[in-house]
């Protein structure tokens, strides 16, 4: 199902929300990959920081050119669909989720256009390949292969260590 217009009526996944009054057209199917034009596509992924909570949202967001200041929000997961909004939506949308200054944030850019340089809409203190040092073996690791389960106090653990102890434990 496809809605257009400025009565957009679907419910926005949570992880959008601040796209609100900036979409242009709505549906709960999302593109397949051929039919996105990847030179300028940039993937967000769900940094999935505790091992045993169940995801019940959104995994994966491509942000990609659609149209002149239209932009493309293809996103799968257990929620899944598409949105065109508008460059303030797609601008607000980076500085909700990519703003995230938390030592190990929710979310990571996992995928760059073929340019490789980062879109205009990811935030000025978005830290690209930075690395947290993991709690048990001191290894400096990218802050998107990293947990922080709430069973040691949220600690950054790379996931090596994770598994390790889990088996000895
Ligand atoms: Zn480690």
């Amino acid at each position: 199902m496809i809605v257009e217009g400025p009565s957009v009526l679907m419910t926005l996944p949570p992880e959008l929300a601040a796209v609100e009054g900036e979409v242009i057209e709505q549906s709960d199917e999302p593109l397949s990959s051929d039919d996105i034009d990847q030179h300028h596509a940039v993937e967000i992924r769900y940094n999935r920081r505790y091992p045993n909570r169940l995801s019940d949202g959104i995994d994966s967001i491509v942000v990609a050119e659609w149209d002149d200041d239209q932009y493309l929000i293809n996103y799968v997961g257990y929620d899944r669909g598409r949105l065109i909004a508008t460059d303030d939506g797609i601008a607000r949308l980076g500085s909700e989720l990519l703003g995230d200054r938390d030592q190990v944030p929710k979310w990571v850019i996992e995928r760059r256009g073929i340019g490789g340089k980062l879109p205009w809409w990811v935030p000025d203190g978005y830290e690209d390949g930075r690395e947290v040092a993991c709690q048990t073996c001191d290894e400096l690791t990218p802050v998107g292969e990293l947990l922080t389960p709430s069973a040691i106090g949220e600690q950054p653990i790379c996931e090596d260590c994770w598994e390790n102890s889990r088996y000895t434990r």
